[in-house]
């Protein structure tokens, strides 16, 4: 019998080994950033299509290669960064194994564009699953441009096990994240289908992680510095106040590197004892800096996971350094209170951060000239406050109209509808859609959906910064049972979800339990807008802004709001009417709709023609 063990051919070991380095879009980003950050790069820019499914670019500033070496970057263990053994042991380089590149040309369509400073040209390669299609000159900037098309085209069974979009663009977000924190001294810009997500110059550590998570983590930051012969630290904590029942923002890297390390995130959560609400977890992000010969990087592909020469010791200082932080921070307690009224919306910060009761007068009336007793309950927290437009469209109404003994209005003689009778009666409900009222000037048509829409949002806004919405407890307390996920999303809105008045008994594996909803929201209406919220945020970037309370409110008020074909009676009406036009933004939905519009005298003058 003849011999059968063969020699795999190139082409074929490259895909396996592809298998290991990139699993999907996410690490075709990572890898190609670390060549970029390896060259010494100043400013890296990501372009990525269809959540890198499509296209995954990075172009760098750094030192370029080499006609020979840009064409040798693509061949198996091919790198410049190690030449023995023993330089594992002091790696000052992200890449060392020198794979990414192979492996990523062995699944995808690859083309390269680099030049060195020193070289008039540049040199173009081309590769489609491990082969090269075209080497030429090319005229192009100092540095790098890699374009990695089309990824797993030739293997359709690892394009299939791909997520969704949101899912893949989440994953390389998160890696970018990673990447950018750990070398703020470096600028990137993030382009995803042509929208730029990320725009972050070079600065310190902790601009660059206000600039990625947001302004609002800025004042919650507590200063870590501590050197040691064994390590330096330094970073930042959350303020224990802060600190969430969700996953905090958790961030390790050790020598500009990323990592995940559950026994050091133990020390850190240690050093927060006693001083968290029950569940709770602290954020942080720590830049460890230790001997490149004391930790080992090899043990994983990813290079996620690390493992340090003395971690007993390691622990002991990060658990003391967080606690000495802390505790620091704490004696400096003035500034410990949040001061809340930089986030607040509108009027609330002159009217103090009350509960945002709506206190509806029944008898407010739009036709009375402002400043009249009936129009506005001094004691109440929620003043009316007529925008812009309404005073607009009202405008002339005043001085052309006569007030009835009980102070109603009596729309001058000259009005389309003149009528003897209050105001309230001059509103209509028409096809149970829109709500017709009366102006001096024609006729006033809400959409009574948006209108409602309007209101509720600007509603549920004021709850979500100010967290105190009004629930109603619920006799029979709603199960829900939903793929681990997608609870997980859930739990991760938890915080605000209560302060808009839901409760939530118990947030399972994948159960969720509700005995309290938010006043205005039927149960049978909870589903479907859990269903909508948790689509909406897999769709939405994480941490990408803090809009996304904005995105929750306008979710919830579309899903609360009355419906086309909802019957109002003449009450109902009047106090939609009011409260739209107590918003600041009246005149659109959240989503930028129209929500009323006018017809004047004119425009029925002409349909009579
Ligand atoms: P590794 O990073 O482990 O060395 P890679 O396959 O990622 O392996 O890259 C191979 C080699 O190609 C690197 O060692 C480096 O010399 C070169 N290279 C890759 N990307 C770049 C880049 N953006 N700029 C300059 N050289 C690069
Ligand atoms: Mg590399």
């Amino acid at each position: 019998m003849s011999d059968i063990i063969r020699l795999l051919p190139d082409h074929v070991a490259n895909q396996i080994a592809a298998g290991e380095v990139v699993q999907r879009p996410a690490s075709v980003v990572k890898e190609l950033m670390e060549n970029a950050i390896d060259a010494s790069a100043k400013a890296i820019t990501l372009i990525i299509k269809d959540a890198g499914k499509t296209l995954v670019q990075v172009i760098d500033d750094g030192k370029g290669m080499s006609t020979t070496d840009a064409r040798m970057a693509f061949e198996r263990h091919a790198t410049s960064k190690i030449s023995t053994a023993q330089d594992l042991f002091n790696l000052a380089t992200k890449g060392f194994r020198g794979e990414a590149l192979a492996s990523v040309a062995a699944i995808a369509h690859v083309s390269v564009k680099t030049r060195r400073e020193n070289d008039d040209l540049g040199t173009q390669i081309d590769i489609e699953g491990s082969k090269v299609t075209s080497q030429e000159p090319v005229v192009t900037p100092v540095g790098t441009m890699i374009s990695v098309r089309n990824l797993f085209y030739n293997v359709p069974a690892r394009r299939k096990f791909l997520k969704s979009d949101s899912v893949e663009l989440r994953n390389i977000t998160n890696e970018f994240h990673r990447v950018a924190m750990a070398h703020p001294q470096i600028a990137f810009r993030f382009v995803n289908n042509d929208s730029e997500l990320f725009n972050l110059p070079a600065s310190t550590y902790r601009h660059r992680i206000v600039n990625i998570m947001g302004s609002r983590v800025d004042d919650k930051l507590v200063p870590i510095k501590e050197q040691t012969e064994l390590v330096n630290i330094q970073g930042y904590v959350g303020k224990p106040e802060f600190a969430r029942k969700t996953k905090g923002l958790q961030y390790f890297f050790v020598n500009d590197r990323f990592i995940k390390h559950s026994y050091l995130h133990h020390a850190v959560v240690s050093a927060f004892e006693g001083l968290l609400p029950d569940k709770a977890n602290p954020s942080y992000f720590l830049y460890l800096d230790v001997p490149p010969d004391s930790v080992d990087i090899n043990i994983h592909p990813t290079k996620t996971e690390v493992k340090f020469e003395d971690e007993h010791s390691l622990y002991a200082i990060v658990r003391a350094s967080v606690k000495h932080a802390l505790g620091q921070f704490s004696i400096d307690a003035i500034d410990f209170q949040k001061d809340t009224e930089l986030d607040l919306p509108y009027e609330t910060i002159k009217n103090g951060a009350q509960a945002p009761r709506i206190e509806v007068d029944p008898d407010f009336n739009p036709f009375q000239p402002s400043g009249s007793s009936h129009s506005q309950k001094t004691n109440s927290h929620y003043h009316p406050k007529p925008a812009g437009n309404w005073d607009a469209l009202y405008a002339g109404l005043e001085e052309k109209s006569t007030l009835t003994d009980e102070g109603s209005l009596e729309p001058a003689s000259e009005t389309l509808f003149s009528s003897t009778e209050s105001t309230t009666t001059n509103i209509f409900q028409l096809q149970r859609k829109y709500i017709i009222s009366t102006l001096q000037s024609g006729l006033l048509v809400i959409n009574q959906n948006r209108a409602h829409e309007r209101v509720l949002y600007e509603q549920l806004l004021r709850q979500l910064t100010v967290q105190n919405g009004v629930s109603q407890q619920l006799l029979f307390p709603i199960q829900w049972e939903r793929p681990i996920e997608e609870v997980q999303i859930l739990s991760q809105l938890q915080q605000e979800l209560e302060s808009v008045g839901f409760l939530f008994k118990n947030i399972g594996q994948n159960i969720v339990e509700i005995e309290g909803l938010p006043l205005d929201l039927k149960s049978a209406d909870v589903e479907s807008l859990l269903d909508s919220i948790i689509k909406f945020q897999q769709e939405e970037l994480p941490d990408a802004n803090f809009s996304h309370v904005d995105r929750l409110a306008s979710r919830m008020a579309t899903s609360m709001a009355l419906k086309t074909g909802d019957a109002l009676n003449a009450q109902q009406m009047q106090q939609l009417i009011d409260e739209l036009f107590a918003c600041k933004e009246p005149e659109l939905t959240a989503q930028g709709k129209k929500v009323f519009t006018t017809i004047t005298g004119e425009h029925l003058n002409a349909k009579f023609n």
